[in-house]
């Protein structure tokens, strides 16, 4: 397998990869979305609340609020040894709100949340969370746990993760009389006329739809557009609970581990049958 970086920040990462089939790649890409575990709200506990706003709503909004996740010092609640419903140190991590609309109407704001860990809050600051009228109180503790994607979205680290054949355009220069149609056609512009000839501009933007090879007017056609067989752009963007490239090490050692347990499933009953 070669990998190269395309692009990487403290949010985004792209990869391109080569020699693996699609099965790797998809389930490096599910591990992520389902497996991969982060914090979230989970339960909370209502103390007052004099806003428009129901409880429920109010606690959905809280749980879909992304944190930033300490993945070393935390265990996910169903291996943590305290086997507690209402969890510890090592399980939960406690938040609290109270908030009131003393001068006039206000909005609540994802920073009047205040955790006892300072490192696991939220990713920004200004995720609105409700509006209080004069008066109005939100009183509140909430507390997060680890938890995974495939049993409720806002467990999942991600916002985006995708994957998409590398693209290959080839163009054959004595078909092509550099009529320019196929580079007025392109959504993504990634070709581009210089000097009467056509020439790709941007590989990685094509998204393979064909429409410059289908406004070809030569025939047979002077533009072809497939993909590299083996060859992947694998992005991923995080939601800011962990750096992108944990997210992928972890998805990694995971796909590992099930893979390990899938073989020894195998052998078992194997051995069962002889
Ligand atoms: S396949 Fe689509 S995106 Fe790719 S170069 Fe052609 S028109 Fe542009
Ligand atoms: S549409 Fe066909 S002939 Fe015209 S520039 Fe593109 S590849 Fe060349
Ligand atoms: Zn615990």
């Amino acid at each position: 397998m070669e990998i190269k970086v395309l692009e990487k920040d403290g949010q985004n990462l792209r990869l391109l990869i080569r020699g693996v089939g699609i099965p790797y790649v998809n389930a490096l890409r599910r591990m992520i979305i389902s497996e991969v575990p982060c914090m979230a709200i989970d339960e909370v506990v209502m103390l007052e609340n004099s806003s428009v706003i129901q409880d429920e709503t109010i606690a959905h909004r809280l749980g879909l609020i992304p944190l930033r996740t300490d993945l070393d010092s935390y265990n996910l609640p169903e291996e943590c040894e305290c086997k507690s419903e209402f969890g510890c140190n090592l399980c939960r991590v406690t938040l609290t709100m109270d908030v009131e609309a003393k001068e006039g109407t206000r909005p609540v704001y994802s920073s009047e949340l205040a955790s006892e860990n300072k490192e696991i809050i939220p990713v920004s600051d200004k995720i609105p969370i409700a509006k209080l009228a004069k008066q109005q109180r939100l009183k509140l503790e909430a507390y997060a746990r680890l938890g995974k994607g495939k049993n409720h979205a806002k467990w999942q680290p991600v916002s985006m993760c995708s994957h998409k054949y590398y693209p290959k355009i080839e163009i054959a220069p004595r078909r092509c009389d550099a009529c320019g149609k196929c580079v007025e056609i392109c959504p993504r512009k990634v070709l581009a006329r210089t000097d009467n000839k056509i020439e790709v501009r941007d590989l990685m933007a094509c998204t393979l739809c064909q429409d410059c090879a289908e406004s070809c007017p030569k025939d047979p056609k002077a533009i072809e557009v497939g993909w590299e067989d083996k060859a992947f752009i694998f992005s991923l963007e995080s939601t800011g609970a962990l750096p992108p490239e944990r997210i992928l090490t972890e998805a990694v050692k995971m796909l590992d581990k099930q893979l390990k347990e899938f073989e020894s499933g195998v052998k078992v009953k194997k051995s069962e049958e002889a």
